[in-house]
């Protein structure tokens, strides 16, 4: 395999970027993968709607 692998590039929470490699066949390294994977973007969807209801029962 001739692939360049590519930067990471996540931003952290020091406000800097992740310099880890990506993984192969992915935009970001195994640690920031998971972000904004569609599973983890669907529990927070579901999270952030479930504090608003209880909010909104107040
Ligand atoms: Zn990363």
């Amino acid at each position: 395999m001739a692939r360049t692998q590519s930067r990471c590039g996540a931003p952290t929470a020091k406000g800097t970027r992740c310099r880890r490699l990506a993984m192969v066949d992915a935009s970001r390294c195994d640690l920031h993968r998971g972000d904004w994977s569609s599973y983890t973007v669907q529990r927070r969807k579901d999270a952030e709607r479930e504090a608003k209801a209880r909010r909104g029962r107040g």
